[in-house]
């Protein structure tokens, strides 16, 4: 899977760190922890940058839901529309891909017991997010107060869209006042266990309920398009196995 992204030592192939590795790491379990109002302070409006249809869920599926209880304003925005998750398909071919992947993040919210929430779609080209890093961080300055919350991709997930995203994103917080929040998606995938590449010292730990855990399980199976093989090409899940597991703890982290 992603066999063809590299960037730089941050490989994204195989099937990356067995998710058993990560759980059995008493180094996660000793994060500081963090709640919700601090990420997120009363009055404060959370805007959620997304480099792909999915990743709003993976990275922060309880996030949001604790953002909904204490009455956080919340601002999604998606940078691509992710038509470019199955290359060559018959059966998902980027003119699907870009309506259905949408759909499926609206159906996500929806399980996670969300309203519709303000959504700027800004159609980027998936895959080609670092080539438009300017134009990204533009529209979000436009959009950004001081005061907000921004929450996207760590600048070193490994990759280049999630990369961009968190670029862009640091940019504009910087123009605009914002405060940046990084999470880590596919990081989990290529470092290890006490990985001296990922800014432990910036972790934070959100603790999840049981219940938060499963709503943000049932909000994964709404990706269809991404959790299911594809016959049409023989090509398995796209997130699945560890790659799923690795982002069902029962914690998100952060970097502050
Ligand atoms: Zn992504």
């Amino acid at each position: 899977m992603f066999a063809h992204l590299d960037t730089h030592a941050r490989r994204i192939e195989g099937g990356g760190t067995p998710d058993h590795v990560w759980q059995s790491w008493p180094g996660l379990s000793e994060l500081p922890v963090i709640d919700a109002a601090e990420l997120v302070p009363p009055g404060a409006r959370a805007v959620i940058v997304a480099p792909h249809p999915d990743d709003e869920i993976l990275a922060c599926g309880g996030l949001l839901q604790l953002l909904a209880a204490q009455g956080s304003a919340l601002l999604l925005v998606a940078a691509t529309d992710g038509d470019a998750s199955h290359p060559g398909s018959p059966l998902w071919p980027p003119e699907r891909l870009r309506q259905v992947r949408p759909q499926e993040s609206a159906q996500a919210l929806h399980a996670l017991g969300l309203a519709p929430p303000d959504w700027l779609r800004l159609h980027l080209p998936d895959g080609g997010v670092a080539g438009m890093t300017p134009e990204l961080s533009a529209a979000l300055a436009a959009q950004l107060r001081p005061g907000d919350r921004v929450f996207t991709t760590w600048r070193l997930d490994g990759h280049p869209d999630h990369e961009a995203c968190g670029w862009a994103c640091a940019s504009a917080c910087s123009a605009s006042g914002a405060t940046l929040v990084e999470m880590p998606v596919w990081g989990w995938h290529w470092a290890t266990p006490g990985d001296t590449r990922l800014p432990w010292h910036r972790a934070r730990r959100l603790c999840l309920s049981a219940a938060q855990l499963q709503r943000k399980r049932d909000a994964l199976r709404c990706f269809a398009s991404q959790m299911q093989g594809d016959p049409s090409t023989g090509q398995p899940p796209i997130v699945a196995g560890d790659a799923l597991q690795r982002l069902l703890h029962a914690w998100e982290v952060y970097f502050l």
